[in-house]
């Protein structure tokens, strides 16, 4: 369906908002490709359930993977063709022996301790991502925190949307 992202994803943070008091999400938004665009909007056609799957399954990690008082960035950037998404967290991090399975459904990496989960939601978050043509990454400190970015082309390509 066509959509605006900004309104998406601020409805998205305000619902989380309000179910985390704790935790701070700092919420930006980038127009890397017309800067000068007075219309600060991100129009989109993308499976909105599916987006919906990815970011609160990513904004919930960084807000569950890090200590209370910590703040959660979630940053979107509007390209030309697509749309960049990166949800920051300054947490416990992911240890190497871990970073090559955290995809895999059922894995959990060795440092969480007590903190609960099913080791499913980078799973849906993956095939939610690569059905839309998009690609999913991330970059992680044990102990300073964790960055997920998500690419997605801003148009889902015609075969995708035609099975949608
Ligand atoms: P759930 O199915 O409820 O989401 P989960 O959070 O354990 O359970 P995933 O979201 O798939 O499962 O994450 C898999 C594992 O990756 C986590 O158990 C954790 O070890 C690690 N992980 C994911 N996100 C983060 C993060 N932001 N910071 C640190 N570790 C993370
Ligand atoms: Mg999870």
């Amino acid at each position: 369906t066509s959509f605006e992202l900004v309104e998406f994803c601020s409805d998205l943070v305000e619902e989380l908002q309000t179910s985390t008091h704790q935790h701070q999400i700092n919420f930006s938004v980038y127009y890397a490709d017309f800067p000068q665009d007075e219309v600060k909007v991100i129009p989109v056609f993308l499976d909105d359930k599916l987006l919906r799957q990815i970011l609160t399954n990513l904004l919930i990690n960084a807000i569950k993977y890090s200590p209370e008082a910590q703040s959660i960035n979630f940053e979107i950037i509007r390209q030309e063709q697509e749309v960049i998404f990166n949800i920051q967290d300054y947490g416990i991090g992911i240890p190497l022996a871990d970073q090559s399975r955290i995809f895999q459904s059922f894995h959990r990496a060795n440092n969480i301790g007590t903190i609960a989960g099913t080791g499913l939601g980078l799973a849906i978050v993956k095939n939610c991502v690569e059905v839309q043509g998009g690609e999913v990454t991330f970059d992680s400190r044990l102990g300073e925190g964790t960055i997920f970015q998500v690419k997605l082309p801003r148009i889902l390509p015609r075969i995708l949307e035609e099975s949608s």
